[in-house]
């Protein structure tokens, strides 16, 4: 078993300390070893509501035209029971599972029969064999990068079908959206389950395998840093980018399909919503390799959290502006798209060119320009398990010395544009802003841990030159 493989485990009272002590620092800079009650309790509370929230805000548009309030105020008042709108749900159908069992295995024979031609005619792409970053252990993952021709390929039959070869409606994926639910979950919690049992039993790396003595912690966050099957079939990078990502844009345009065929025609909030999610979708298979050094990758190891979030939480609430459209198909004044066209535009240039500049950064090994100068740097360096020490840099300038975690904000302004085409009509939309700033504030605090864990005092030279978080003067 892999728990008795793991080499000098440290204690988790350590991780706080921010020390640089070479032995003390091994491996350490990792997901956690031990759990505090706060964040079991957070776990058991995310294991058991997260489904019903997801249940929740599907249902209320399919039985209350997106109103939030609708099912409680009718519980409240006795105008229905829970067996009433439960009754209302939509099961799951024989149609839902042979769509959703069609859909995955294509996308797993996209990811593993089909390797990379698009580097080989897109100037400026980067696909194919491509390296991750050091894991805690000290290995470096190799990755057939090719989430941009799956996504290509997948669109264009798309395509195909809906102007040419008509297999099946534009609006499959919005008529079946409840029955795919839970076709979704059944992928969710096998594939989570899944990897918990790999891990204790047959994980691919028991060195980069985490385990706390707390059941749901590590069922919830992952026992395998980077579990996979064969050489190639990388979970972390299969379930976060398809089915969960290439999807993105097709329930887009699917919602979007459902819009024109009940009201005859898309409105122009409904071509915003589909354009700046698209964009943002294009530029993570454009930039799948920068993905690897993100910390979905670099950090979180593969449980529930990454494999159900993929399959049901990432499909269903990151679509929720184009599933309120096609219940309330706002149009909006010229003003007030242009307004949000361009939050959208400049929060992705913010997002695109923060990100751009710490992977030109770290590419180059600082050799290049920042804002048109040569950048400032903090030469740091971090132990691995296996006892190495390595080097690395922290850039200072660009983006990255205006706040320690810029293109979060970047983020927060596409997330709030996306909210803001749907008007002001319902709370519903919105749900994504506000989720958007509790994820990226609480990584922003989970990243800080770990950089201190990891680079001690050199991390605290950085936070002592760029002092704020997300905005400068505020937090
Ligand atoms: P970052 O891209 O900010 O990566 C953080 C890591 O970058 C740190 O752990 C550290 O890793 C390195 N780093 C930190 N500061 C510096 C610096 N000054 N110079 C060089 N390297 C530095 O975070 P994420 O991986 O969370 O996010 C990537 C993008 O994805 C973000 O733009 C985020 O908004 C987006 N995102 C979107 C989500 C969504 O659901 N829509 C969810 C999560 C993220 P190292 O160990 O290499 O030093």
């Amino acid at each position: 078993m892999a728990a008795k493989s793991q080499p000098n485990i440290p204690k988790a009272k350590s991780l706080d300390s921010v020390t640089n002590d070479r032995t003390a620092s091994q491996g350490q800079w990792g997901r956690a070893w031990e759990v505090d009650w706060f964040s079991l309790g957070s776990i058991i509370f995310l294991l058991l509501c997260a489904p019903f929230i997801v249940y929740y805000f599907i249902m209320a548009c399919d039985q209350y035209s997106c109103a939030l309030t609708g099912p409680v105020v009718d519980i409240a008042t006795g105008r229905a029971r829970l067996s009433d709108i439960w009754a209302k749900t939509p099961p799951i159908t024989r149609k839902a599972a042979q769509l959703y069992t069609l859909w995955v295995t294509f996308q797993v024979l996209l990811y593993t029969s089909l390797p990379d031609f698009c580097h080989k005619f897109l100037p400026g792409y980067v696909g194919g064999i491509q390296e991750g970053a050091v894991t805690p252990a000290g290995v470096v993952n190799k990755y057939q990068i090719n989430g941009l021709q799956a996504w290509l390929l997948t669109h264009l039959l798309w395509f195909a079908n809906a102007h040419l070869l008509s297999w099946f409606s534009p609006t499959i994926i919005f008529d079946n959206w409840i029955p795919l639910l839970w076709c979704a979950n059944i992928l969710g919690y096998a594939v989570s389950t899944f990897a918990m049992v790999k891990g204790y039993f047959f994980p691919t790396s028991a060195r980069d395998c985490k385990f706390t003595g707390n059941f749901f912690y590590n069922y919830m966050m992952g026992v395998e840093f980077n579990p996979r099957i064969g050489k190639w079939f990388d979970f972390k990078l299969f379930f976060n980018g398809r089915p969960g990502i290439v999807a993105w844009t097709l329930i887009n345009l699917s919602f979007a399909a459902k819009q024109r065929e009940l009201h005859g025609h898309v409105t122009n909030a409904m071509v915003l919503v589909n354009v700046l999610q698209a964009i943002y979708v294009i530029d993570f298979f454009w930039n799948e390799t920068w993905y690897l050094k993100t910390i979905d990758i670099c950090h979180d190891h593969f449980g529930w959290y990454l494999g159900w979030g993929d399959c049901v939480w990432l499909p269903y609430l990151y679509t929720l502006q184009g599933l309120y459209l096609v219940y309330h198909p706002v149009q909006l004044s010229t003003p007030h798209t242009m307004g949000v066209l361009l939050l959208g535009l400049v929060g992705y240039y913010i997002f695109r060119v923060a990100n751009h500049q710490k992977d030109l950064f770290r590419r180059t090994d600082g050799r290049c320009l920042i804002w048109g100068k040569k950048p400032k740097v903090i030469e740091c360096s971090y132990m691995s398990a296996d006892g190495q020490r390595h080097h690395s840099k922290l850039l200072v300038s660009g983006f990255w010395g205006v706040a320690r975690h810029f293109n979060y904000v970047g983020d927060l302004m596409g997330s709030l544009a996306y909210c803001l085409a749907c008007g002001g009509g319902h709370l519903l939309p919105y749900f994504y802003i506000i989720y958007m700033a509790i994820l990226l504030t609480h990584r922003c605090l989970r990243d800080e841990h770990r950089c201190a864990s990891k680079y001690g005092r050199d991390w605290e030279r950085y936070t002592a030159a760029v002092p704020y978080r997300l905005l400068p003067g505020i937090f």
